[in-house]
């Protein structure tokens, strides 16, 4: 694990796209995030400490969309790598993908898309599944 840095990439919620996305660290006031930009919207907006998107979350859990429901993401996710035979495709939030495809993210590793839909992929990681951005 790397620290944060200025020009470093972050995962965090875009304000904008409503996903948590990966983002250019643009200011840092000591150790803390303070300013990130979107790379899937380029819009900029304040980093939200995690403790308090933590908190923000809980709120709004019972009635907020989910991701994907998987109940035990770390045996789902190995079942699904070991289906797979295709290479890791680096993910790239301009780019289709169809399931049973392996996308390599830069911060959340390989995962296998489990759903495709029109600008939005579901894919499985080791820790948990996401929706990420996707072309068509
Ligand atoms: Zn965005």
């Amino acid at each position: 694990m790397s620290k944060p840095s200025v020009g470093g990439l972050v995962a965090t919620s875009c304000t904008k796209c409503k996903l948590e996305l990966e983002h250019t660290i643009m200011a840092m006031v000591g150790d803390k995030i303070v300013r990130v930009k979107c790379r899937t919207c380029g819009s900029e907006h304040n980093y939200k400490d995690k403790t308090k998107k933590e908190a923000v979350r809980k709120r709004t859990t019972a009635s907020a969309k989910r991701a994907v429901p998987v109940k035990n993401p770390e045996r789902a996710w190995e079942e699904a790598m070991n289906k797979v035979t295709g290479a890791d495709i680096p993910y790239d939030g301009t780019r289709s993908y169809k399931p049973g495809e392996v996308v390599a993210h830069p911060i959340f590793g390989s995962g296998v898309v489990l759903e495709a839909s029109e600008k939005k992929v579901a894919v499985i990681f080791k820790d948990k599944a996401r929706k990420l951005v996707s072309g068509n």
